[in-house]
């Protein structure tokens, strides 16, 4: 059983609609979901759709109906990411004026022969002395400083952001902001104590742990759970074509979802009704059994 955390939890779970929920967003929806119900917690739905070229009101609905189709509760009102625009860019402003971000005004095609480092292009930092005019991104000053944290499933991470990142951007030259601002501000601003989310944002962990240092916010917990895979060993999800889950019968996949964590059900309860295999699921969770493992291979 695992160990009771203090009272005050509060988790989340974070889509961005892009498109349907598919079975890797259900693992990350139901082992947040549990781990923050278990706790005695609250769990928050917000629909990160900052991306407005690629968010799409029908997977708003989808991902919303789809939830509530697999009995998920939430805690108050889905909170719509792009409605705190105004707020985001507050903190774009405190960033810009306290020194800790600057304007960037170089091109897609000034990067484009820069070196990649592991997390993408690691910005020259052309601009980190001033630039010229015009559309501008705004970029977050590294340092060399190692960035730590404690990973309750991966244990000890630690990044050098300069180096392995460079500085990376906040507010897009399209005017949008970036996803790590955003995140950051959202997980403060709604309270949330404890993040439980796939490892495919284990390596996104270190900036967003940066920005809350700067903007002096606590940094939640973190628990990056492993994400399915298909038969090729790629990624669940969007780019890989994963199938929207059933919305229908949902109990099979439901108690799939379950196994895939590493629970054991009884071979009967799909056939169960949907709150008794939530019981099953809060009387049983332990997320303990996924420590160390980064990728759960799925059925096809
Ligand atoms: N919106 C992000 C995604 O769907 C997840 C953000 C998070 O959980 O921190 O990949």
């Amino acid at each position: 059983m695992a160990k009771k955390k203090p009272a005050g939890y509060v988790g989340r779970f974070a889509p961005s609609p892009t498109g349907p929920l598919h079975f890797g967003s259900l693992l990350a929806a139901t082992a947040s979901y549990l781990e923050a119900t278990t706790n005695s917690g609250q769990w928050l739905l917000r629909i990160e759709d900052i991306d407005a070229p690629r968010a799409s009101p029908d997977a708003e609905q989808y991902i919303i109906e789809a939830l509530e189709s697999y009995g998920f509760e939430w805690h108050g009102n889905v909170r719509f990411q792009s409605r705190e625009i105004d707020r985001h860019l507050a903190l774009v402003d405190k960033l810009l004026t306290d020194g800790f971000a600057y304007p960037c005004s170089c091109s897609r095609q000034d990067l484009a022969n820069v070196p990649r480092g592991p997390l993408g292009r690691i910005y020259p930092g052309t601009c980190r002395r001033g630039c010229e005019g015009g559309d501008v991104a705004i970029r977050i000053r590294t340092n060399a400083l190692p960035i730590a944290f404690h990973d309750v499933l991966q244990g000890r991470q630690e990044q050098l952001l300069e180096p392995e990142s460079g500085d990376f951007v906040i507010r897009r030259r399209d005017g949008l902001i970036a996803y790590h601002l955003a995140v950051v501000a959202d997980d403060f601003a709604q309270r949330v104590t404890h993040v439980v989310r796939g490892i495919d944002l284990l390596d996104s962990t270190p900036r967003q742990i940066y920005l809350q240092q700067l903007l002096g916010y606590p940094a939640p917990e973190y628990a990056h759970i492993p994400i399915g895979t298909n038969p090729s060993g790629e990624k669940l999800g969007k780019s890989t074509g994963a199938a929207a889950i059933a919305t229908e019968e949902v109990r099979p996949t439901l108690v799939a979802a379950l196994m895939a964590l590493g629970q054991k059900p009884p071979a009967e309860l799909a056939e169960c009704r949907l709150d008794a295999i939530w019981s099953w699921a809060r009387e049983n969770w332990n997320m303990g059994v996924l420590t160390g493992q980064t990728n759960l291979p799925m059925p096809r």
